[in-house]
């Protein structure tokens, strides 16, 4: 087969998985909870399918959750997106950028991407025939270096991917950041794909600083969430897409050729259950308490615990611990220890390693107990 991917193998959440599976270990690798959503959800969408909402719903979601997600994003950050042309409701954020970046990315256009960064980004770019160009987050602090993202800008760069708060780093962009990439960007074309997964994940009380915030930002921006993050049902594949109504007209010409529409009694349950505002309300201080109880744990163990602003990830420096490159060190990591992780160095498309993994601590507290322990072994 003449490949398109020649870089792309299995990605490392489901390498991950597979061996904490098959060794029995605890499985702090890839993201997703081990708890039980609120059921208070289950019956919502259990309700809608048995009112009979199954079958297809208008291409660009229910309306009714594109309303609750206006209504929501208005409340947290100040700006109106219009629930008919303004916003379109995608299988998880992982179809929302693969179908951003296909609408806009040209082949030859040059999109920049800041590394360390989520694993589907790059291969995407590539899918639409563009140019990745990757510009380095500081390393050690994994904050934006504007200067060399300033550099990386040509009168080629189409788009650029940013990621608050951010996987794998657990870092949190900060207002004077976003006006920085605001004024950065004002004098060009470049557009902005802002993957906001994480955005009610943001701890020590600090706000999320949504794109939407920023007006200079909001009118060149796909702004994308998920709702298997907010309410823990990774596995349901709903999220969202926000953009001004031009770019919402060419995502949604590619979304009704890529997966048309999202299934319906998921977002009419969905949208019923967003008229509270609480379960989303009360996310930041019900995972900056795990994350107290995780990181209190792990200053007891020889690895170096490195700031977590938010999202549900943990990085810890692993130098002290182990000589192993970072993949070796979670795949011996999950045999040996029995507690399964992620290496940073996944995210880096030349695998640069700084001796550092990451830990998800979206987990039942006995779980996270359960995996200190094994850590304490270290
Ligand atoms: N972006 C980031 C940064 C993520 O961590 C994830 C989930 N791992 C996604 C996108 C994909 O989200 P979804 O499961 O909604 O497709
Ligand atoms: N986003 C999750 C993570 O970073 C994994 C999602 C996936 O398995 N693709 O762990």
């Amino acid at each position: 087969v003449r490949t398109k991917l020649p870089a792309v193998g299995t990605t490392i959440f489901t390498v991950m998985s597979a061996l904490a599976t098959e060794t029995g270990a605890v499985n702090l690798g890839q993201g997703f909870p081990d708890f039980e959503c609120d059921p208070k959800l289950v019956q919502s969408v259990t309700d809608a399918m048995a009112r009979g909402l199954n079958q297809y719903p208008p291409m660009t979601g229910v309306p009714a959750l594109r309303e609750a997600v206006a209504a929501k994003v208005e409340a947290m950050y100040g700006r109106r997106y219009d629930a008919g042309t303004e916003i379109t409701i995608t299988a998880g954020a992982t179809q929302a950028i693969i179908t951003a970046i296909l609408a806009v990315v040209r082949p030859g256009d040059e999109v920049i991407v800041l590394e360390p960064c989520y694993d589907s980004y790059v291969p995407n770019i590539e899918l639409a025939g563009g140019t990745v160009v990757r510009v380095p987050l500081v390393p050690g602090t994994f904050r934006p270096d504007f200067d060399r993202i300033a550099a990386a800008i040509t009168p080629r760069t189409r788009a650029i991917l940013v990621n608050s708060p951010h996987n794998p780093s657990a870092t949190v962009w900060t207002r004077e950041e976003m006006l920085r990439l605001q004024e950065l960007l004002a004098p060009t074309d470049v557009l902005v794909i802002s993957d906001e997964v994480y955005e009610h994940m943001v701890f020590d009380g600090q706000p999320h600083q949504s794109a939407a915030r920023f007006p200079g930002l909001a009118a060149r921006s796909f702004i994308v969430s998920s709702f298997g993050k907010t309410y823990h049902v990774t596995g349901w594949k709903v999220g969202y897409v926000l953009a001004p109504v031009s770019l919402t007209a060419e995502f949604r010409k590619v979304h009704q050729f890529n997966v048309f529409t999202v299934n319906t009694p998921v977002q009419h349950g969905l949208a019923a259950y967003m008229a509270d505002p609480q379960p989303y309300l009360q996310l930041p201080a019900f995972y900056q308490r795990k994350r107290d109880l995780f990181r209190e744990g792990l200053a007891r163990t020889r690895l170096r615990v490195l700031p977590s602003e938010g999202s549900y990830f943990q990085c810890v420096d692993i130098s002290s611990v182990s000589d192993l490159p970072e993949e070796e060190f979670c795949k011996w990591l999950t045999r040996e220890i029995g507690v399964a992780a992620i290496p940073l160095s996944a995210f880096y498309g030349d695998g640069f390693d700084q001796r550092v993994v990451r830990f998800c601590f979206a987990k039942k507290d006995e779980t996270l107990r359960g995996a200190l322990e094994r850590l304490s072994r270290l």
